[in-house]
C-alpha cells in the first residue's frame, strides 16, 4: 500500500519510519504512512514560528476562505472519508457517516466565527477622569498551537484543533493519534489546497515517546490536547508557563427523574441511553456509562434499556445495519473484560451482553455495581452502562457529582426548576436537558471540570482559548 504523505508547513513528505494503520475489526492493512523524521518535526514547528506573525495579520477573509474550502472538500468526499475513518478507527460506517457531517459543520462554523472575530470598544468617559478616551480590545493570537488529538473522532476532533486556530491566525502543529492518523493528514491534504502560508498548518504523526519533546518546545506557546486523563495532565504538568487546553475522559451519567412517566418518555430515554452508551462502543468521553433512575420507573426503565441494548446489532463495521463495531484495539477489549470480570466478581449482575470476542466486546448492562468497581467510578471507554435506583432527585444529582470527572450530565425531567437546579448544582462543563449526557453540538462551548480538563472547545469558545486581549487605549479629543 503506498503510504500516504505526511505534511510539513503545507508540503507533502515521506519520513523514514513506517506506520501502518490497522483496522481494529479485522486486522486488516487500512492504510500506511510514517513517522516524521526529527528533522521533519524541526522543520514544521520552525515553520510555525516563522509565520505566526504573518499569520496573526491575515485578513478574516482569506481565514474564513480557507476554512470554508475544507468544509466545501469535506463534502464533496463524504463517503470516501467516512469509508477512511471506519477502516482506521473500526466505528461503524453510519457514525463515521455523522462524524463527516460533523467536521463539514465545524470548519463552517468556524468560518463564520472568523467574519465575526471582532474587537470590543468601550467608551471609557463613564468614569469622570476618562473623559476622552476610548478603549479597544482585540484578542490576538497566544502564539502558535500544538494540537493532539485522540483516536476516537480521529476526523472531527482534529478538526476542532485545526479550525479555531486558523479562524484566529494561529499557525498549528498537529500530532494525531498513532492509531488513527490517516483522517487527520487528509485534513493536511485540503489545507493545502488553500491560500493559507506555507508554514500555517502541519500535520505531523509521531511516536509517543517522542511527543513530550514536542510538548516542551518554546516555539510552541499552547498546547491543546484531547485525549487521557493520565496523559492530560502529565503534560498540564510539565509546561506550566504554557497555556494547555485540556479535553479528557469522563465517567458521564444520565439521570431519569421521577415525572419522566408517559410510555413516550420512557421509550426516549430507554432508546437513546442504549444507543449512546454503546455508540463507537462506548469509545466517547460522553458516551453515557452511569445511570440513574430516580423513584419507582427504575423496573421498567431499565427492563426497556436492557430489550433495546440486547438488540443492537454489532460487528463489522462496514456493514450499513451495525451499529456497535469493535474496541480500538485488542488491549482495549481486554481491559473492559477484566474490569466486568471485576465488578461481577464484587457482586454486579450482567443484565444483557458480557462477552469479548476478539477485539470486539458485546453491548453490556450491569445492575448492583458495588460502589468503586471501576465499570462506574473510573472511565470504561467500552459498550457498558451500569444502571442504579435512586431514592429522589436530589440523590440522583448527588451521585452524578460523587465523580472525579465532570464532562457533561443528562437529566431526564420535563420540570425548568429542576433543570436550573441541574445547572446549578451539577459539577459538569453541560448539563443536557431531557436527553443523554452524549448530546454535543460542534459550535457550543464543551469541556469537563475536575479531572475531566480545563479549558473549552466549540469553535468560538477554543477560538477564546487561544487567544488574550490585547487594549488600544485612545484619545478620542
Ligand atoms: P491518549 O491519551 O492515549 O492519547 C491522546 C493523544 O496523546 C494521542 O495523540 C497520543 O499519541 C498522545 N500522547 C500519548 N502520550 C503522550 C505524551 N506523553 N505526551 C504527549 N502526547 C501524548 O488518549 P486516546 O486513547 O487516544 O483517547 C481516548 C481518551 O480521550 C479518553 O480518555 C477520552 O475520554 C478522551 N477524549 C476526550 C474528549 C473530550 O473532548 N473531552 C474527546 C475525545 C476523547
Amino acid at each position: 500500500m503506498d503510504a500516504t504523505p505526511i505534511w510539513i508547513a503545507g508540503t507533502p513528505e515521506h519520513g523514514t519510519e513506517p506506520l501502518t494503520v490497522t483496522h481494529p475489526y479485522d486486522g486488516s492493512e487500512a492504510g500506511a504512512t510514517t513517522h516524521a523524521t526529527e528533522e521533519q518535526v524541526e522543520r514544521a514547528v520552525a515553520a510555525a514560528a516563522a509565520v505566526a506573525r504573518e499569520a496573526a495579520s491575515l485578513p478574516a477573509h482569506v481565514r474564513a476562505a480557507a476554512l470554508d474550502h475544507v468544509s466545501r472538500r469535506l463534502a464533496e468526499r463524504h463517503e470516501e472519508v467516512a469509508r477512511l475513518i471506519t477502516a482506521e478507527n473500526g466505528k461503524p460506517i453510519t457514525w463515521a457517516r455523522v462524524e463527516v457531517t460533523r467536521a463539514i459543520g465545524t470548519f463552517r462554523w468556524a468560518a463564520e466565527e472568523a467574519r465575526r472575530f471582532d474587537a470590543v470598544t468601550q467608551d471609557l468617559s463613564a468614569d469622570p477622569g476618562m473623559v476622552g478616551r476610548l478603549a479597544l480590545t482585540r484578542r490576538v493570537p497566544l502564539g502558535p498551537v500544538l494540537g493532539i488529538s485522540p483516536f476516537n473522532f480521529p476526523l472531527n476532533l482534529v478538526a476542532h484543533k485545526i479550525a479555531p486556530a486558523i479562524a484566529v491566525g494561529a499557525p498549528i502543529v498537529v500530532k494525531p493519534a498513532p492509531a488513527t492518523p490517516l483522517s487527520a493528514l487528509l485534513l493536511g491534504e485540503l489545507l493545502a489546497e488553500t491560500d493559507l502560508p506555507a508554514g500555517m498548518v502541519s500535520v505531523i504523526p509521531v511516536p509517543n515517546d517522542r511527543a513530550p519533546g514536542l510538548v516542551a518546545d518554546p516555539r510552541l506557546p499552547v498546547v491543546s490536547f484531547t485525549g487521557s486523563v493520565p496523559v492530560g495532565w502529565s503534560i498540564a504538568e510539565s509546561v506550566p508557563r504554557k497555556k494547555t487546553v485540556l479535553e479528557l475522559g469522563g465517567n458521564a451519567a444520565a439521570l431519569v427523574c421521577p415525572d419522566w412517566s408517559s410510555e413516550e418518555d420512557l421509550e426516549w430515554a430507554a432508546t437513546r441511553i442504549a444507543t449512546f452508551g454503546n455508540y463507537q462502543a462506548g469509545q466517547s468521553c460522553i458516551a453515557v456509562q452511569r445511570v440513574f433512575v430516580a423513584g419507582e420507573l427504575y423496573d421498567d426503565l431499565v427492563a426497556r434499556v436492557v430489550t433495546k441494548v440486547g438488540a443492537l446489532k454489532d460487528g463489522d463495521p462496514s456493514e450499513e445495519d451495525v451499529v456497535v463495531g469493535p474496541l480500538v484495539d485488542l488491549a482495549a477489549a481486554e481491559r473492559v473484560e477484566s474490569w466486568v470480570g471485576e465488578a461481577v466478581a464484587a457482586g454486579a449482575r450482567v443484565l444483557v451482553g458480557g462477552n469479548r470476542y476478539g477485539t470486539a466486546y458485546e453491548p453490556t448492562v450491569l445492575a448492583d455495581v458495588p460502589p468503586g468497581a471501576k465499570v462506574s467510578a473510573e472511565e470504561v471507554f467500552g459498550p457498558v452502562l451500569t444502571v442504579s435506583p435512586v431514592s429522589s432527585v436530589d440523590e440522583g444529582f448527588a451521585a452524578i457529582n460523587d465523580s472525579r470527572f465532570g464532562l457533561q450530565a443528562g437529566v431526564f425531567t420535563h420540570d425548568v426548576a429542576v433543570a436550573f437546579r441541574a445547572h446549578r448544582e451539577l459539577a459538569v462543563g453541560g448539563v443536557i436537558v431531557g436527553d443523554v449526557p452524549s448530546f454535543r453540538a460542534d459550535q457550543m462551548a464543551y469541556g469537563g471540570t475536575k479531572d475531566s480538563g480545563a479549558g473549552r472547545e466549540g469553535l468560538r469558545a477554543a477560538m477564546e482559548d487561544l487567544t488574550e486581549t490585547r487594549v488600544l487605549v485612545l484619545r478620542t479629543t
